[in-house]
């Protein structure tokens, strides 16, 4: 578990590092979440969804400022960045825009009384546990529907984010939050469970490791509270041979697997390719993957960053090399670069057996594993032969077909002709060990509302 520090990751230089909380702090801290969530969730709902509003012009005014953080602080490319905060000033827009319907009580037909209705209330405090691939959106996602639901938020971002996450609790106060609405924590990740034993933290909701999320949604159940986790994949992507341009397919595929340097929750980490075009598909996404510009993240052109950390980096590489050992045949990168930072080349592995490591446990970096299948069926047996459950695609010129075939996934999001979508008003969740619950639009909104009946009369 970390300490709270910048390390840049393009240069494996600290730059700065911070004091976590004492435990001793904690209550106090729950007392002023509390507190704000007095006044908070009092407010009308339009000067909630107003805040949003602002905050969402914020995040546009400092879109290039956020965006040389997060490049230093886990290493996303600079085009990226500025994606991802358009992407989560998207998400306080959605939510403002549709605050009114959201709120609405919902008038039920029931039988024995005139007055029926389900009320969405907000519940109180709640605490996020958040990891760093996407330094804003994460903690976009959480926050935007409970700050409009009216909840107040603890949040503990990955301890190798501690600017980025500072800063997003300072745009929300610069569009007028209610102090103390939003706080951002140097909470030791041991500490969470400190927080949930407080009757006053109401929730949790965890996006990362199966590890972290067990931890947390062990505290939430053993005080009786609400989580909701978000624990990555193993994405499945199916490419069936009606697809006309092989190349094409595989060289988006192979640009999807290396974007954020791999280290995406729904990246498609298990390509499965029909063998009737496999030959062609691997070849188009080898010459991709030597094309693919890796470089400092704050460089516009560079495709590929460092990694997030020399951990993830070294863990990545290791893993390959052993899958090589393994059988696998490596027919590009993988392999550390000589330079200061984070970095490695991206890889491209075919020739992983279905039961070995790779093929069962996510890997979180940029490796690209092709399958060869006989057919649909196989494709869809290995497919759904995993414990996760997050994202997959189906790729195909016959899209009908595709989407009967994405009908037998067993994943919270099946796509056809594409993959690693994640937009403000889309739903995003997954089944099995990829975690429970849903995030983003009206599911998300309501994973931590007291659906209230009234009823009488
Ligand atoms: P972690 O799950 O360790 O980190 C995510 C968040 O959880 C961080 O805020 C971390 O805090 C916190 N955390 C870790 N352990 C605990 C705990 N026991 N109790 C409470 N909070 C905890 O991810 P890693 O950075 O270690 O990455 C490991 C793997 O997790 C990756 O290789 C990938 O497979 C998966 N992952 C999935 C993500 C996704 O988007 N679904 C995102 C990130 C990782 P701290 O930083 O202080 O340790």
């Amino acid at each position: 578990m970390g300490t709270y520090a910048l390390t840049n990751a393009n240069t494996g230089e600290v730059e700065q590092k911070f004091d976590s909380i004492n435990p001793s702090e904690i209550p106090g801290i729950i007392d002023t979440a509390d507190k704000a969530y007095q006044e908070w969730h009092k407010k009308p709902a339009t000067e909630r969804a107003a805040v949003l509003t602002k905050a969402a012009g914020i995040f546009r005014d400092r879109s290039a400022e956020l965006a040389e953080i997060i490049g230093k602080e886990m290493g996303k490319p600079v085009n990226d960045a500025k994606d991802e905060i358009e992407l989560v000033a998207n998400i306080f827009e959605w939510y403002a825009d549709h605050a009114e319907e959201l709120l609405e009580d919902e008038k039920l037909d029931a039988k024995g009384a005139p007055t029926n209705l389900v009320r969405h209330e907000s519940m109180g405090v709640l605490i996020g546990v958040m990891p760093w691939n996407f330094p804003y959106y994460q903690l976009a996602r959480f926050s935007a529907p409970n700050l409009l639901l009216g909840n107040t938020i603890l949040m503990k971002q990955a301890s190798i984010c501690p600017v980025s996450s500072a800063k997003f609790e300072e745009v929300l106060s610069e569009a007028g939050l209610t102090d103390g609405a939003y706080q951002n924590l140097y909470l030791n990740a041991e500490d969470v469970e400190t927080v949930l034993e407080d009757f006053r933290v109401k929730g949790a909701s965890v996006t990362g490791s199966e590890r972290a999320g067990t931890a947390v949604a062990m505290a939430a159940a053993k005080n009786v509270k609400k989580s909701v986790m978000e624990l990555g994949g193993n994405d499945p992507a199916i490419v069936l041979d009606s697809v006309k341009d092989v190349a094409k397919v595989a060289q988006k595929l192979t640009f999807l697997r290396f974007a954020n340097a791999g280290q995406v929750c729904t990246s498609p980490k298990r390509v499965i390719v029909l063998e009737s075009i496999y030959d062609e598909f691997v070849q188009a996404a080898v010459e991709t993957a030597q094309s693919v510009k890796v470089g400092d993240a704050s460089d516009e052109s560079t495709q590929m960053g460092p990694l997030s950390s020399e951990g993830a980096r070294d863990e990545a590489v290791e893993r390959i090399a052993q899958a090589v050992k393994d059988g696998a045949t490596l027919h590009f990168g993988g392999e550390k670069l000589d330079r200061p930072g984070w970095f490695m080349s991206p890889a491209v592995l075919t020739g992983v057996d279905f039961d070995a490591d790779l093929s069962c446990n996510e890997l979180f970096g940029p490796a690209l594993v092709i399958y060869k299948v006989k057919n649909e069926e196989e494709a869809i047996e290995f497919a759904n032969n995993s414990e996760y459950g997050l994202q997959a695609s189906v790729w195909t010129d016959d899209v009908e077909h595709g989407f009967e075939v994405a009908d037998q996934l067993v994943t919270g999001m099946a796509l056809v002709n594409e993959h690693v979508t994640t937009q403000a008003d889309l739903p995003f969740g997954g089944v099995n060990k990829s975690g429970y619950g849903r995030e983003l639009t009206q599911w998300g909104f309501y994973e931590f509302s007291n659906e209230k009946l009234i009823r009488g009369g």
